[in-house]
Order: C-alpha cells, then sequence, then structure tokens
C-alpha cells in the first residue's frame, strides 16, 4: 500500500522526538488541568434539537461527527451549517456508519456496511468523500475523524494509515505524551457524569465525554444529566478547559517537537522548467 513508507517514516521521527519529551505533560490554556472534548455522535437531531441550545447557553464548543447519510443532512443543512459558523466543527464520521458486523452485538450492521468486507482502499474513498462533502456544508480543511463503532479493520487490516494524513486528529488515536480517556455517557445521570469525570486521575489529560442522543433516540443521556454536566464544567472552569477536539489538537499538537523535514525528493532538484 502506498501510505505505508510514509507512515513508517513519520513514526520514526516521532520515536526519536520521544525521548526529549518524556516525563513531560501538555499544558492546556489558563493552566487548567484537564481538557474536555464534548463530542456528539450520529448527526441526530436531539444534538440540534437539545444539545447545541445548552452548550451557547455556557459558551461552550463542542464536535459534531456527521454521518452524512442520516437524514438530518438533508432535512436540516441550513441547522448545521449554522452551527457550523457558531464555532462548533462538524467532525467525519464517514458516510454510511460502517462498522464491523463480526463483533459481538453486531446483528444491526447490514452486509452492505459491513466493514469486514470492505478493503482499506474502498474507507479511504468514503473517508476522503466525507471530507469534501464537509467542506461543502463548512468551507473548513481542517478536519478530525472519529472512526464509528471505533472499528479499525477494514477486510482485517487497519485503514487509519491510508486515511491519517487527511485530519489533523484522529479519536483515540492522538500521539504520545498526549493522554486521552475516554468516557462512554449513555444512560447515565449527571451525577454519575460528573464523578466519572472528578473521580479518575486526569490531571493533564485529554477526556473525551462522547454522546449520541440527548433527551432523544440511542444511547442517550437525559436532558437533566446533560444539562447538570454542562453546569458542573461551567463552574469549574478554572480546572476544565472545554473547546472542539480540533481546537484542543491543535494546541496539543503545537507542543509536540517538530518531526525533521523529510529528504527533498528527486523532482524538486530537477531543472525547474521540465
Ligand atoms: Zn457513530
Amino acid at each position: 500500500m502506498s501510505a505505508t513508507p510514509v507512515l513508517i517514516i513519520f513514526l520514526c521521527s516521532f520515536i526519536a522526538a520521544l525521548p526529549a519529551f518524556a516525563g513531560q505533560q501538555i499544558s492546556w490554556p489558563n493552566d487548567a488541568q484537564v481538557a474536555v472534548s464534548l463530542s456528539y455522535d450520529d448527526a441526530l437531531d436531539s444534538h440540534l434539537d437539545n444539545a447545541v441550545p445548552a452548550l451557547d447557553e455556557h459558551g461552550f464548543k463542542a464536535s459534531f461527527y456527521l454521518t452524512l447519510t442520516s437524514t438530518t443532512i438533508m432535512d436540516r443543512l441550513a441547522d448545521w451549517r449554522r452551527l457550523a459558523e457558531n464555532g462548533h466543527e462538524l467532525g467525519n464520521h464517514t458516510i454510511y456508519h460502517p462498522c464491523s458486523a463480526s463483533l459481538p452485538e453486531r446483528d444491526w450492521v447490514p452486509s452492505y456496511h459491513d466493514m469486514d468486507q470492505r478493503t482499506v482502499e474502498q474507507m479511504q474513498q468514503e473517508v476522503k468523500v466525507a471530507n469534501a462533502f464537509l467542506h461543502a456544508i463548512d468551507g473548513n480543511t481542517e478536519r478530525t475523524l472519529t472512526p464509528p463503532c471505533g472499528d479499525l479493520l477494514a477486510g482485517g487490516e487497519n485503514y487509519l494509515p491510508a486515511v491519517r494524513d487527511y485530519f489533523v486528529a484522529i479519536k483515540f488515536n492522538e500521539p504520545p505524551p498526549i493522554e486521552s480517556v475516554g468516557l462512554d455517557t449513555a444512560g447515565l445521570t449527571g451525577a454519575e457524569l460528573i464523578a466519572a469525570l472528578s473521580n479518575k486521575d486526569l490531571n493533564g489529560k485529554l477526556v473525551h465525554l462522547i454522546f449520541h442522543g440527548v433527551g432523544a433516540e440511542h444511547l442517550s443521556v437525559s436532558n437533566q444529566a446533560h444539562q447538570e454536566l454542562l453546569q458542573y464544567l461551567a463552574d469549574n472552569r478554572d480546572i476544565y478547559w472545554v473547546d472542539t477536539y480540533l481546537a484542543i489538537m491543535k494546541h496539543a499538537l503545537s507542543q509536540l517537537p517538530t518531526p525533521p523535514a523529510p529528504p527533498q525528493a528527486d523532482h524538486d532538484q530537477q531543472d525547474p522548467m521540465n
């Protein structure tokens, strides 16, 4: 696969850079202890109806990972566009939301969206077209990805190396020393969400709070739980820095050593008239 040599060079440069950074942590703005990425997956009505008004009330910016076959894309395109103009992030969650049907409790995955039957090249094309589609909505060129279901294997092969260059960052694939922790929110009360945030050893880390439905739809939290969590984050802005995943990762990546420049390609040394 053509992307493999590039990936190996990238990884080697990272490994070479690591010792100088060992033991150091990323520092967050205003000396916050924890960076919090609030993300909302699957392009649901309840994001537009419930999550966005609650976020805007507190001035928090969040990331919305759009599945582009969601009916809300056609029906509420202006709402998604307005949300992006308001500083929220539209992230790539692919077009069809393919997942691996062979994993437990995956009876719902149709054979035509089964990642076990995909190739890396097919995933690469889908992800690339989804980025173009998102660009048509918000005009942005910088993007992050949340792989559907967290599944990375297309026909048994990891597809991330083939798409890594399209993104500033990919959820749960942050380069060291950036450390991230995911908190699944489905069905939790406000008190449980707050306890999960405050009980773990999260200092210096990036926390992903991943939502699906808010006050409706699948894997949901109640509006009350969502509101209580946001109020807690608003009351503790000295501890938690809340921003889009894109903004958090741009901030974190800016603190990493710059990898050495790749060797000049042959064509750069040729006569410029050719
Ligand atoms: Zn999803």
